[in-house]
């Protein structure tokens, strides 16, 4: 079973005022098979952790170690990463002008699999999987995110995941901006593939109101940097009823 271990992560950024860390030393081990929530205020660098292990140029690791199965993850390049079995929702969010969404599917399945897949069974493949995420099929011809709507993208994202068959999943603000038809679809989608029990994912969010519909093995309290507090899934629903601010204020300007 493929294991995603981040030790002490400092991730630091260049802003207009000089370097500012944003990571502090983050520690976490993702098995496959296994759900994680990681929950926290905006701005508590969430975002950050998922784009340093997707390699974002921007963000420079400091010290600490990200690793799947020991292997150095930050020495990989992208494609490296994806073909680790690692998949990273945010990895490919701008538009891909003249690539259709079939097109692109084709392309990351071959890339991975190191193969490509069958025309015949790969077509049958996407249809089955946009069906059941109650997709237009209309969709596979579109060019990759442009013009996609807030829902489409993360229905998109959810595509990618049942198609490509990760072994670790990192999915950042998946619930963000989906109405309640979309949250349930997409959270269906990823329960689908957690079903499998082949793929450990590290679900990202501000709200607890996706963890209505995915109930997460772990949940992490993200805040000022680094993992607050760790449990189960009643963690969530304490953090639905007295929210961040134990969190936020702890050892901060109050103290
Ligand atoms: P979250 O996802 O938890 O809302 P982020 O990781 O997006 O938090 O941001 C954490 C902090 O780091 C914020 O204060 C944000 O302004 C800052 N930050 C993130 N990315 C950058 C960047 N590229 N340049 C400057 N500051 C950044
Ligand atoms: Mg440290
Ligand atoms: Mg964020």
């Amino acid at each position: 079973m493929a294991t995603l271990e981040i030790r002490d992560l400092h991730v630091s950024v260049e802003t207009e005022n000089g370097t500012k860390e944003i990571l502090k030393g983050v520690d976490l081990t993702v098995k496959q098979g296994e759900t994680h929530a990681i929950m926290g205020p905006n701005g508590s660098g969430k975002s950050t952790l998922a784009y340093s292990v997707a390699g974002h140029p921007k963000y420079t690791v400091t010290s600490g170690t990200v690793t799947l199965d020991g292997e150095d993850v930050l020495a990989m390049t992208v494609d490296e990463r994806a073909r680790a079995g690692m998949f990273l929702a945010m990895q490919y969010p701008v538009e891909v002008p003249g690539v259709s969404v079939s097109n692109f599917l084709r392309t990351s399945a071959t890339a991975i699999r190191g193969e490509a897949p069958k025309l015949r069974t790969w077509v049958k493949e996407v249809r089955t999987a946009m069906e059941t995420l109650q997709m237009d099929p209309a969709f596979a011809e579109r060019n990759v995110n442009e013009g996609f709507s807030g829902g489409e993208k993360k229905r998109h994202e959810i595509l990618q995941m049942e198609l490509l068959k990760p072994k670790i999943a990192i999915l950042d603000e998946t619930d963000s901006g989906l109405d309640v038809d979309a949250l349930r679809q997409v959270s269906e989608g990823v329960n689908r593939v957690r079903e499998t029990g082949e793929v450990g994912t590290l679900l990202i969010t501000h709200y607890t109101r996706i963890l209505r519909y995915i109930t997460p093995d772990f949940v992490h309290v993200f805040a000022n940097g680094r993992i607050a507090e760790s449990g189960g899934p009643e963690l969530a629903d304490k953090l639905e009823t007295e929210g961040y601010e134990a969190y936020t204020t702890k050892g901060g300007a109050s103290a």
